[in-house]
């Protein structure tokens, strides 16, 4: 979804002389280009992820708790660190992520 940079209000797609551009539908705003906020929603989503795989390559997992219950899928190893991370919208449950403490495989419970 895009929004107005004047006035906040979803912006609309509309032909505007043979061309799909974004108008406010509050205020009559154009944006100057389409690609230029789709380039903006990519970049969004790249930057969460980036945010996932830094934490997962975190080296100081020692701080985390470990689940001695836990079996590494790589190793067989009892034993993991764990920690929960929201990953996606904040009304979904957070992920738990798992780190073996043999290994260091990381994998994720739902
Ligand atoms: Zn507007
Ligand atoms: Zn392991």
């Amino acid at each position: 979804m895009i929004f107005c940079d004047k006035c906040s209000n979803l912006m609309i797609s509309e032909k505007r002389d043979g061309k799909l551009k974004n108008v406010c539908r509050k205020c009559g705003y154009v944006s100057r280009d389409k690609n230029v906020h789709a380039t903006n929603i990519l970049e969004k989503i790249e930057t969460r992820n980036d945010k996932i795989n830094i934490i997962l390559e975190d080296t100081t997992l020692e701080q985390y708790p470990i689940d001695k219950k836990m079996v590494c899928p790589k190793c067989d190893n009892k034993g993991a660190y764990w920690y929960m991370q929201q990953t996606r919208a904040a009304d979904e449950p957070p992920t738990m992520f798992l780190c073996c403490t043999k290994c260091k495989h990381k994998w994720r419970e739902y």
